[in-house]
């Protein structure tokens, strides 16, 4: 017999009891988006393979070695999404959203990247993002990290902490990027084969290295933070004065530069140190050149995007998921009048109990078995039909969880029954 064909490597199942998680997670952040002002908006999962290019930047780990491109049948160069900033910057852009009033979008789903599989970082994961157009000051770079930090108070998280840095202007940046080159330059020797290759093109991204042997040299580099202009400095201080007023405690990385070529001033993560080596669960920050970059008019934006998987795993550690949600009911019918029944029954409780999750039994089978099954889904109590209940228009119940004795009643009394438990 043939090996049977398996998911493509990186790419997940999610099983019922899984996915009845992330549903509870989802519903929570679709509750914290409308309760902060956030529309969600859903783009497709594939774009043109420019888009990206020109968005996260062509020197960066993404575009140079991760994204899934290909060329479809018409010739065309198409991509995965690898995130969702650019592809959401692009339908504003193309709808004409963004005409000066403040803008907020969220989306969720998911993102390709050809990555090596490992815990926490997988070749399709998801991200929940949001991103926000219009505003050029603070307030909301503290809101969005304010929504984050709420998200973490609702879903119960603890131990996560919020770094934050400004990577200020291009400008500066600019500026600053010549005195580290010529700092690397000077410890050459120290460099890595990655850090080699990234001193020609996207040197700051050598800060973010986690290779232990490179963290002294690091240390030793000089700090963004201290060459920014006014009014970076400016902006970041009334970032800080927002998190204080708000409670929000954070440590400053001057370190953190991000991956994406589109930062500017604010970026931040949210790490936590129970989940390895993948230990960033959220990421975002400002990127006031990017709209412009894409082609519209220049618009000032700030964002961040959560990786689902990583929350989920970091939920799962600290014992914050719900417990499987079994069936209210099971509905059991033997005899030919009762199977004919117990579909119409069915229906008639699912008219008068939008809320209610019965099974029914399909498939026929003796009581016996059929009460097993029963018993097996969880649920709470067993409906029966039988042929006499049919005649005279009854119904059994009988209680799976409970030491309470058999009855038989009318249609009235179960709706009772299954709309108040203790009744
Ligand atoms: P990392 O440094 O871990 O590769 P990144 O900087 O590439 O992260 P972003 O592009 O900022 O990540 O994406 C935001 C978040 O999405 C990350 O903080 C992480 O939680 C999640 N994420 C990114 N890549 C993956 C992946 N391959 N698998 C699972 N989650 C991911
Ligand atoms: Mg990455």
């Amino acid at each position: 017999m043939s090996k049977g064909i398996q998911a493509v490597r990186g790419m997940k199942d999610m099983l019922p009891e899984e996915t009845m998680c992330w549903q509870h997670v989802e519903t929570v952040m679709r509750d914290l988006m409308a309760s902060y002002g956030y529309q969600e908006i859903r783009m497709p999962l594939l774009e043109k393979t420019e888009l990206f290019k020109r968005s996260i930047g062509e020197v960066t780990d993404i575009v140079e070695k991760e994204m899934y491109t290909f060329e479809d049948r018409n010739g065309e160069s198409l991509t995965l999404r690898p995130e969702g900033t650019a592809s959401t910057v692009r339908a504003a852009i193309e709808h004409g959203l963004m005409q000066g009033q403040s803008l907020r979008f969220w989306y969720m789903g998911p993102m390709f990247r050809h990555e090596r599989p490992q815990k926490g970082r997988y070749r399709q994961f998801h991200q929940l993002g949001v991103e926000t157009f219009g505003v050029a000051t603070p307030d909301m770079d503290a809101e969005l990290i304010a929504m984050t930090a709420r998200l973490w108070q609702r879903l119960g998280l603890r131990d996560l902490e919020l770094q934050i840095n400004s990577l200020g202007t291009p400008a500066c940046r600019r500026d600053y990027r010549e005195l580290l080159v010529a700092y690397l330059q000077q410890h050459r020797a120290r460099l890595d084969e990655d850090s080699l290759r990234r001193l020609e093109t996207n040197p700051l991204r050598i800060l973010d290295s986690k290779n232990p042997e490179m963290q002294d040299l690091i240390e030793g580099a000089p700090r963004l933070m201290e060459y920014l202009d006014e009014e970076s400095v400016e902006h970041f201080d009334r970032l800080r004065t927002y998190l204080d007023a708000m409670d929000i405690g954070y440590t400053i990385n001057t370190r953190l530069v991000r991956g994406l070529d589109y930062y500017t001033r604010t970026v931040f993560e949210w790490v936590t140190t129970q989940l390895g080596a993948q230990g960033t669960v959220c990421a975002g920050g400002r990127f006031d050149g990017l709209v412009d970059q894409l082609g519209g008019k220049s618009m000032p934006a700030a964002g961040y995007a959560l990786g689902m998987e990583r929350l989920l795993a970091l939920l799962e550690e600290q014992a914050l998921l719900p417990p499987a949600a079994a069936a209210d009911a099971f509905l059991i019918a033997s005899g030919d009048q009762a199977q004919a029944q117990s579909l119409r029954l069915a229906e008639q409780l699912r008219q008068r109990l939008p809320a209610l999750r019965l099974t029914v039994n399909c498939g026929g089978g003796s009581f016996k078995t059929q009460f097993k099954r029963a018993d097996k889904s969880g649920a709470r109590v067993a409906l029966l039909l039988g042929d006499e209940e049919v005649a005279a228009g009854t119904i059994g119940v009988k209680y799976l969880r409970a030491d309470k004795p058999q009855e038989t009643v009318s249609l009235e009394r179960v709706i009772e029954l299954l709309t108040n438990p203790a009744g």
